[in-house]
């Protein structure tokens, strides 16, 4: 059996130590034709394409979209649905932060969850992420967890095709009670569509435990526990990981980019399908607003990741602007559209009131127009089936 993924922070700084020194070399142009050729770059080298500043962001974006190349545009999406903004933990970049007094607090029950599966259902929907905190062991713990089980069997009775779980690091005695009752297939696996995910936010040590914090009691401090979660979900079943960085936490892009990497590789070698989350940080209710990244290097990122794992699906939120959204339609895997609100879906709408959410988005328009918008572009939406587009359209 494969060992347990680590992170080694001085490997990863030599790496990226190597990718500036051969940025700073040029040979950008090179490296393009190389993968283009077919080759596959060591990670250092594809970090060193994007941040060679001699090739232009649009030629990476062309570059991952040839690379891509199919007959049609095919994304996917799925909508974010928060159970709960109550959380034990500590993140300092986060709303839901346990400290937060100016959070308005919500935890909807197990009827309130399945009405917002009916809500998204009937919008055409078929994708669901489902959200919470992270909880000390004990009675709320073991409450959200059961809730979240409840959901992701709801969400497969009514037909979605794809759940998300996104409740933290889970221990290997907890993953029965939140996979309990999926089906399996002949190997013990989980049949249905259903991923783990857990976003380190930082791979490096030292800016984890500056935004995360190190007290013992905080659910969420444990850096090592976080990144071997989805070794612990490959060991109970599950066949789907999205791990993800949040964008600008540390300025060090050039070593974040190395260790998604080398983590991606790691979940590919233990047969996982992988989604690469890449949310940007964004103002969130009492946190300080942090600048983050740029557009264009966040552009550059998607563009030379996407180039880079071209069996992963890189996923973008509505945190982006539409623009952003447009300029990189063509070289993403996912786009997620929706609230960050708990149970905040209506027939025709959401709430978005940041007071009550785990950060502000950046697009409120409802998610048919956005998603409409997409098709209009000429995009397949799996995840998506409004009345005028059956899912048996050619
Ligand atoms: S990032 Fe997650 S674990 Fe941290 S405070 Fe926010 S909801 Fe809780």
């Amino acid at each position: 059996m494969m060992e347990a993924f680590r992170i080694d922070p001085n490997a990863l700084q030599g790496l990226r130590d190597i990718a500036l020194q051969e940025a700073a070399k040029g040979g950008g142009a090179q490296r393009i034709e190389r993968l283009l050729g077919g080759e596959t770059l060591r990670d250092e080298e594809l970090v060193a394409v994007f941040l060679d500043r001699e090739v232009a962001t649009e030629r990476l974006l062309e570059l991952s979209e040839e690379l891509r190349a199919t007959d049609s545009l095919q994304i996917e999406t799925f909508c974010p649905l928060y159970i709960s903004n109550e959380c034990d933990a500590e993140c300092l970049m986060c709303g839901m932060r346990r400290f937060n007094e100016a959070m308005a607090r919500e935890t909807a029950d197990d009827t309130v969850v399945k009405r917002q599966l009916d809500i998204l259902s009937n919008r055409g929907i078929r994708g669901v992420a489902l959200l919470t905190g992270e909880y000390r062991h004990g009675s709320m713990r073991r409450e959200m967890l059961a809730r979240t089980a409840s959901a992701t069997r709801g969400a497969l009775e009514r037909g979605f095709t794809h759940v998300l779980i996104n409740v933290g690091s889970i221990e290997d005695t907890e993953y029965p009670d939140l996979l309990e009752g999926l089906p399996l297939r002949g190997d013990g696996a989980i049949s249905p569509h259903v991923t783990m995910c857990t976003f380190q936010e930082s791979y490096d040590p030292t800016v984890y435990r500056k935004f995360m914090g190190s007290a013992p009691q905080n659910p969420r401090a444990d850096f090592e526990r976080r990144v071997q979660n989805f070794d612990r979900a490959a060991r109970a079943g599950m066949l789907s990981a999205n791990p993800g960085v949040l964008v600008g936490l540390n300025p060090d892009l050039a070593y974040e980019m190395l260790a998604l990497l080398s983590h991606v590789h790691h979940l590919s070698g233990l047969g996982l399908k992988v989604y690469v989350s890449l949310p940007r940080l964004r103002k969130a209710s009492g946190a300080e607003h942090t600048a983050g990244v740029g557009d264009d290097d966040f552009c550059r990122l998607v563009a030379v990741l996407s180039a880079g794992l071209p069996d992963a699906k890189i996923v973008i939120s509505t945190r982006e602007r539409p623009e952003i959204q447009r300029r990189l339609l063509p070289v993403i895997g996912v786009l997620t559209a929706g609230s960050p609100g708990v149970a905040p879906y209506s027939q025709d709408g959401a709430r978005f009131d940041v007071e009550a959410s785990q950060f502000e988005v950046a697009d409120l328009r409802p998610f048919e127009e956005i998603l409409g918008e997409c098709i209009a572009a000429g995009a397949r939406i799996d995840g998506y089936q409004p009345a005028i587009y059956p899912a048996s359209a050619p």
